[in-house]
């Protein structure tokens, strides 16, 4: 795993001298948890998934449907699912609360175990990154192919909390504007791949999904940011984050 950790820094010290951003090592910190778990927390941190959406578009809402969550189709979909996540201190205290509310003991115990690990994280960084633990979701060939997925993971959840720690974080001025965030990591990902020729056809591909939006808004980015050079497209992406209201 160490090597993965060191080809992500190595990725992100790149887009970070190409955003003219601050980095520090620091921030990268992350762990697995079981796939249930990191749906729960996808739940209780307000994913805006349409899965999640229909027991709550609000935190009290998912909060009196959770019990009824747990035994949906939409749950058994997801721990099917691997992704990532980021947990601030603020997140966490949702979670908390959404973990006591599960009547399902098992599964109470289990996201309380973890939750204590993440707390436990907190003492040397404000956000740490929850990755699926996919080698138990699926059985993977090929090795090599398992890191990647791991890797390309953690890369997106690092360049979250990297554009977050400067200060552009488009959601925290409005939920709403999470195409916004999702869109600049996809454009960041894209552009350390050299893939940004790629956005248009992803954005077909996954036209009747919620990553459509990932890539439509990765479009807006790499059209604002282009022919700049790092200060520019620094201070392009904050003029946009200012005009939003
Ligand atoms: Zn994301």
């Amino acid at each position: 795993m160490k090597n993965i950790s060191s080809v992500v820094h190595t990725q992100i010290i790149k887009l970070s001298a190409h955003l003219s951003l601050r980095y520090a090592p620091a921030w990268l910190s992350y762990i697995f948890v079981a796939s249930k778990i990191k749906v729960l927390a996808d739940y209780a941190g307000m994913c805006p998934d349409q899965d999640y959406q229909k027991f709550g578009t609000t935190f009290k809402k998912r909060l009196i449907n959770i019990n009824r969550f747990i035994t949906s189709a939409e749950f058994a979909k997801h721990a099917k699912l691997w992704c990532g996540q980021v947990i601030s201190k603020t997140d966490y205290k949702l979670l908390l609360r959404a973990c006591n509310k599960i009547k399902n003991k098992k599964l109470r115990n289990a996201f309380s175990k973890t939750l204590k690990k993440i707390n436990l994280k907190f003492k040397n960084s404000d956000k740490v990154i929850l990755l699926t633990n996919i080698s138990l979701l699926i059985k993977l060939n090929k090795k090599s192919e398992l890191n990647w997925i791991i890797r390309f993971m953690l890369l997106h959840e690092l360049i979250h909390i990297l554009l977050s720690k400067n200060k552009i974080n488009f959601q925290r001025k409005n939920s709403k504007y999470w195409k916004y965030d999702e869109g600049l990591v996809t454009y960041c990902d894209f552009w350390l791949q050299r893939k940004l020729f790629l956005l248009e056809r992803k954005a077909v591909k996954f036209a009747d999904k919620l990553e459509k939006w990932y890539y439509t808004y990765a479009i807006k980015f790499r059209d604002l940011l282009k022919n700049k050079n790092p200060v520019e497209r620094k201070k392009a992406i904050l003029r946009m984050y200012k005009k939003l209201q």
